[in-house]
């Protein structure tokens, strides 16, 4: 049986930002363009999904059900995936209809999705009562977790951790610092994972996205339960800690999907220094928080580091009043 259903263009590249590299001139900065894995726009749920839709058509399932916000950039690769594989899609949006389909809620659409708007439900609490209509109906469904983050979605960042060791050997190139966006955290277990495995020396700086006021340790559980399994599976001799993949916090207060000044700050800088799109909701946050921990001397000075893009574009057509 096949583990991973082809969906993306690999390695995606790995690029010096030489014009922010002479700004920061006590730093050398990188970045892993996973912006360009290149299914319907790009973005880091390519990964996750060659694992999960395989194993939806191991388990013989013909339809997929997943769950997210209406700019949910996971829930338009997986459309895209699922036209792929021959699946139908049904995606859970949190929300009302809007009047007009705009970013990722409008790409979805394109992509044939069947789309159910869930009011204050966006991370998948409905995924019970559409898998028994499907069912029902004599469907096989199959439920990708919101984000795709279960242990089969992080082995993507396993094996994406792989490539980027290779490309770190071939370009002779040494990095202290990996940063890059967590929300639902399946990214995040598998780079961890990855580093593990692969003995990636470089430390982690995960920047939380997503302001968790009620749930803030689930996070946690997630994290430990994924990067659990995967020491057992992949043999390794490591009992996990908390600490070990410790979320920085300090990005997030205005709220998951919330545009402000420093999402603003960092698209215009990164626009303007190296011609290259970040996002809104996710990567326009992680950077702007890696850009404040080199200004405020957070990062031994000299380090070598590297920004793991993940996506995300469509969602700027959302956004163009607050970004203009
Ligand atoms: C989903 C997403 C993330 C976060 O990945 P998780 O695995 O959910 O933590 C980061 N950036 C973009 C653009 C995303 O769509």
């Amino acid at each position: 049986m096949n583990s991973k259903f082809p969906l993306g263009f690999y390695p995606t590249p790995l690029e010096k930002l030489k014009n922010l590299s002479k700004m920061f001139s006590n730093y050398t900065i990188y970045m892993k363009r996973d912006d360009q894995t290149g299914l319907a726009t790009g973005g880091n749920k390519t990964r996750k999904l060659e694992y999960l839709i395989q194993d939806a058509l191991n388990k013989n399932c013909d339809t997929i059900i997943t769950a997210g916000a209406q700019q949910s950039n996971h829930c338009r690769q997986t459309a895209a995936a699922c036209v792929k594989a021959n699946l139908d899609c049904h995606l859970l949006l949190g929300g009302f209809e809007p009047e007009t389909y705009n970013g990722n809620l409008f790409l979805s659409k394109k992509l044939n999705a069947n789309i159910h708007f869930t009011g204050d439900n966006r991370k998948g609490e409905d995924f019970e009562i559409l898998y028994n209509k499907l069912s029902k109906q004599g469907l096989k469904p199959y439920i990708i977790p919101y984000g795709g983050s279960n242990f089969f979605g992080s082995l993507g960042y396993v094996d994406a951790v792989k490539e980027l060791k290779k490309q770190l050997k071939v370009q002779n190139i040494k990095i202290d610092a990996i940063f890059f966006a967590s929300s639902s955290g399946g990214t995040q277990a598998g780079i961890h994972l990855g580093k593990l495995i692969y003995n990636l020396k470089a430390k982690l700086y995960p920047i939380s996205v997503d302001k968790n006021d009620f749930i803030d340790e689930s996070i946690y559980k997630k994290l430990t339960s994924i990067v659990e399994e995967g020491i057992e599976k992949f043999n390794l001799n490591t009992t996990p800690s908390h600490k070990d993949y410790q979320l920085i916090e300090d990005y997030n207060n205005a709220g998951y999907g919330v545009v402000t000044k420093q999402e603003v700050e960092a698209i215009d800088l990164l626009a303007k220094t190296e011609g290259i799109l970040l996002d809104p909701v996710y990567t326009g946050r992680a950077f702007y928080g890696m850009i404040d921990m080199l200004q405020h001397h957070k990062i031994k000075e000299n380090s070598t580091i590297l920004f793991w893009h993940t996506g995300g574009t469509p969602a700027l057509f959302n956004h163009i009043k607050e970004l203009s």
